[in-house]
């Protein structure tokens, strides 16, 4: 199975969420492909509603970009994951680097998240990736290994997880991560989920991704599937993401 997953972030009105909805549905899609689209969460409600329109349902999961650690409460501007199921979720991005950037979140924070997100039914697609600095010093693989010991709890449902590596230094940048990066990375992420007794757990890489890298990257044995942020928003690059998936 081949996850391409779609983070929209802080982009598109409804009309042009709709749209390109629509244009996704025309992309011929088969079982081994799961499509997952991560909208904010004011589109959630038209996605919704426009995937069960379009006959999607089955075919494309929907996604919080972040949940609250707690269940409820006096938490102003945030949203629960028990909201995000109401609202039509499976998913739920926690970590992202523009989160623990410009929220300051720790992976303590990230964890709780991740715990409560599970507990209410959620399957949780973790981000982790290194900064240039920790790239170039050779630190990108003791990183990524501190954030997913800080950022998994103890409790963690290994069946309901998916983790994306995404270096902070290729996320909108147009700088993509060679394969031998990616495959380096990746494994080290496969064995550090192995020696936690979490097996089969999805390791998707993200960083501007592109119809032209899709392939290359997707080829790649450790790679799972792809987190796709900025080509997401155009329905042909999406939809050539998605193919590419199916080689
Ligand atoms: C992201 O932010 O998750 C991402 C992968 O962005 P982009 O594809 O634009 O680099």
């Amino acid at each position: 199975m081949t996850i391409i997953a779609s983070n929209w972030k802080m982009n598109l009105d409804r009309q042009s969420a709709e749209q390109l909805l629509v244009e996704m549905a025309s992309c011929p899609v088969g079982d081994k492909v799961k499509r997952i689209v991560f909208p904010s969460f004011t589109l959630l409600d038209l996605a919704r509603a426009t995937r069960e329109q379009i006959g999607l349902a089955n075919h494309l999961a929907l996604g919080g970009q972040d949940c609250h650690a707690a269940a409820n409460g006096a938490h102003t501007g945030d949203v629960s994951a028990a909201m995000l199921i109401e609202s039509g979720c499976q998913w739920v991005l926690v970590g992202h680097s523009e989160r623990r950037q410009n929220h300051k979140e720790s992976s303590a924070t990230i964890a709780a998240k991740l715990e409560m997100a599970q507990a209410e039914g959620l399957s949780v697609m973790l981000c982790v990736g290194e900064n240039l600095a920790e790239r170039q010093s050779g630190h990108a693989e003791a990183t990524v290994t501190a954030m997913l010991s800080g950022s998994l709890p103890h409790k963690v449902d290994g069946a309901k997880l998916a983790i994306a590596y995404e270096p902070v230094w290729a996320i909108g940048t147009g700088m993509t991560a060679t394969p031998e990066n990616v495959m380096e990375m990746h494994q080290a992420i496969h064995k550090y989920l192995k020696n936690s007794g979490l097996n089969d757990v999805p390791v998707l890489y993200g960083g501007s991704v592109n119809p032209e890298n899709a392939n290359t990257l997707l080829a790649l044995e450790q790679v799972d599937g792809v987190l796709v942020g900025g080509a997401s928003l155009d329905a042909k690059s999406i939809n050539a993401i998605t193919l590419a998936a199916e080689i």
